[in-house]
C-alpha cells in the first residue's frame, strides 16, 4: 500500500490533459480591464485558445493575433507585432495594457519581442499616439516547455513585475487566485467581506458571468485595472490561493518589497478553507466571525450526512490543474474516499518538492499513484488493460471519453469544462463550495447506480 509518484514513461502524448503556455498568458490577459493581449504567432495560438474559453464561459472577449505567415516564419516576424500593435490601438481607443505573448514558432525563429517592444515604444507609440497610455508587455510562453499552468504564472509574475510600484501603504490585502471559475471568485470576495478584509482580487474573471444587458454589449471583460496591479506594491500582504498559478508574482513581490506572503492552499474543502481563513487572520489580524464558523458548521453537517454512508473507500481519479488536483485529493481523503490516481498534465519539477504531495506519500495506506507530465492515456490504460477500478472520475470535460467508455461516473470540475451547463458559476472553494462539490459527487453515484440497475452494494447502505 504505497503512494508513488511518477512521471509518464512514454516519450509520445495521447490526447493531452493541458494546452501550451501562451494559453494561461492569454487567460491572465483576459482579467485586466482595457487590455488586449496580443499573441506572436500563428492565428490558430489565438483561435483555438479563444475556442475553449469561450465554450467554457459561454462569453464573447477579445484577444488579438500578430497572425505569422510563412515568410514571417522563415524570414523573421517582427514585423508583425509592430503591425499588430498599431491596428490594435487604433481599432480599440480604449486599450492601454497589451501583453506581448511569444509562442513555440515565434520563440524558436528567435523574434526578440523586447526590443520590438523598444522600438515601438521609443517610435511609433510617439509619433503615432502622443499622450495616450499604452502598456506594452513582453511575455515569454514558448510551448516547447512548461504548460498554460507555467504560461499563467510566468505572465501574472512579468505584468505584476511591469506595474507594481511602492507608493503609499493601501493597508489592503493582495490576493491572487489562480486559475479558477467566476463562481469561485464571487465565494472567495463572499469570505474575505465576512472577515471584513479590505482586498484587491487580481486578474479576477468574475465578470465573464457577464449579464446580457439592455445596451446589447456582448464582450465580457475582467476588472483588474493598472491602479490594482501598481498597488500591489503597497499592500499589507500577499495571500495567493494557488502555488503553481499565481506563486511566481507573490513571490517576487516577497523578494522585491518585502510583502508579507502566503502562498496556498487553494480553499478547496473544510480543510483547506479552515487553512485560508487562518492564512488570513495571521496577514491582517482580523478574527474568524461567528457567521463563517456558522457556514462551517453548515457544511460539516451536510458532509457528514454523505462522507460514511456514502463515499467511504471509493475510488476516485482526479486530472487538471495541479493546485485543484491536489485540493481535491485532500478533500476526498476527508471524505474517507481513496483517490487512487491524480493526474498533472506537465513536468514541473517543483512537484516532488510540494510539501501537500509529500504528504500524501507518507500517509496514504492504499495504493495510490500521482503521475506527472501525464496524458489522458495514463488514465484509460490503467482501465482498459491494468484493471485499474475506479468509482468516479473528477476532471474537466475533456476527459470525459474516459467516463463514456468504461461507463465510470465522472464529475465535471476545472478547465475547461463545456458538456455540462453552468457549471462556471458553482464555486468549488470555501464552504458553500464544499457541500456543493460533495452533493455533486454524491448524485454522480445515485445516478450512477440507476442507471447500471445496482440495488444493493455501491453506497455501503441498501
Ligand atoms: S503549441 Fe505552439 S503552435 Fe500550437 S497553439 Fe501552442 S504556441 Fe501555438
Amino acid at each position: 500500500m504505497t503512494c508513488e509518484l511518477m512521471e509518464r514513461p512514454r516519450a509520445g502524448v495521447i490526447n493531452p490533459i493541458f494546452t501550451c503556455q501562451p494559453a494561461g498568458a492569454q487567460f491572465v490577459s483576459i482579467g485586466i480591464k482595457d487590455c488586449i493581449g496580443i499573441v506572436h504567432g500563428g492565428q490558430g495560438c489565438v483561435m483555438f485558445v479563444r475556442l475553449i474559453f469561450s465554450q467554457h464561459f459561454k462569453e464573447s472577449f477579445e484577444l488579438a493575433s500578430s497572425s505569422v505567415h510563412e515568410d514571417g516564419a522563415v524570414f523573421g516576424a517582427c514585423g508583425r507585432v509592430e503591425q499588430a500593435v498599431d491596428v490594435l490601438l487604433m481599432r480599440y481607443p480604449h486599450v492601454k495594457v497589451v501583453p506581448i505573448i511569444s509562442t513555440c514558432s515565434t520563440e524558436v525563429i528567435g523574434d526578440d519581442i523586447d526590443g520590438v517592444v523598444t522600438k515601438l515604444n521609443n517610435g511609433l507609440l510617439k509619433e503615432k499616439y502622443p499622450g495616450r497610455e499604452v502598456h506594452l508587455i513582453p511575455i515569454h510562453t514558448p510551448s516547447f516547455v512548461g504548460s498554460m499552468i507555467t504560461g499563467y504564472d510566468v505572465a501574472m509574475r512579468d505584468i505584476v513585475a511591469y506595474f507594481a510600484k511602492k507608493t503609499a501603504p493601501s493597508g489592503k490585502l493582495n490576493v491572487f487566485t489562480g486559475w479558477v471559475n467566476p463562481g469561485d471568485v464571487t465565494a472567495i470576495k463572499h469570505l474575505l467581506a465576512a472577515m471584513g478584509i479590505e482586498a484587491t482580487v487580481l486578474f479576477e474573471i468574475e465578470a465573464f458571468d457577464a449579464p446580457m444587458m439592455p445596451s446589447g454589449n456582448h464582450v465580457a471583460h475582467g476588472e483588474t485595472t493598472i491602479a490594482d496591479i501598481e498597488g500591489t506594491a503597497n499592500a499589507v500582504g500577499t495571500m495567493a490561493l494557488s502555488r503553481y498559478e499565481g506563486g511566481k508574482a507573490a513571490a517576487y513581490l516577497e523578494k522585491e518589497f518585502g510583502l508579507p506572503t502566503i502562498i496556498g492552499p487553494t480553499p478547496i474543502g473544510i480543510r483547506n478553507t479552515d487553512t485560508f481563513l487562518a492564512h488570513l487572520r495571521t496577514l491582517t489580524g482580523k478574527p474568524i466571525p461567528e457567521t463563517l464558523v456558522r457556514e462551517r458548521g453548515v457544511a460539516i453537517d451536510a458532509l457528514t450526512d454523505l462522507t460514511h454512508m456514502f463515499f467511504a473507500d471509493k475510488r476516485v481519479a482526479i486530472y487538471g490543474n495541479p493546485d485543484l488536483v491536489i485540493g481535491l485529493a485532500e478533500f476526498c481523503i476527508d471524505l474517507e474516499m481513496q483517490p487512487a490516481l491524480l493526474l498533472l498534465g506537465d513536468d514541473n519539477t517543483n512537484y516532488q518538492k510540494d510539501p501537500r504531495i509529500k504528504a500524501l506519500k507518507e500517509n496514504v495506506d492504499w495504493d495510490m499513484e500521482i503521475v506527472t507530465n501525464a496524458d489522458f492515456w495514463e488514465l484509460e490504460d490503467r482501465v482498459k488493460n491494468k484493471g485499474l477500478k475506479l468509482d468516479l472520475i473528477l476532471g474537466h470535460s475533456k476527459g470525459r471519453f474516459i467516463s463514456i467508455d468504461y461507463n465510470i461516473p465522472m464529475v465535471r470540475v476545472g478547465f475547461p469544462t463545456y458538456d455540462r451547463a453552468g457549471m462556471f458559476r458553482h464555486p468549488v472553494v470555501g464552504y458553500a463550495g464544499a457541500i456543493w462539490l460533495a452533493e455533486q459527487m454524491a448524485n454522480a453515484l445515485f445516478a450512477d447506480m440507476e442507471y447500471k440497475h445496482v440495488r444493493e452494494w455501491s453506497l455501503n447502505m441498501w
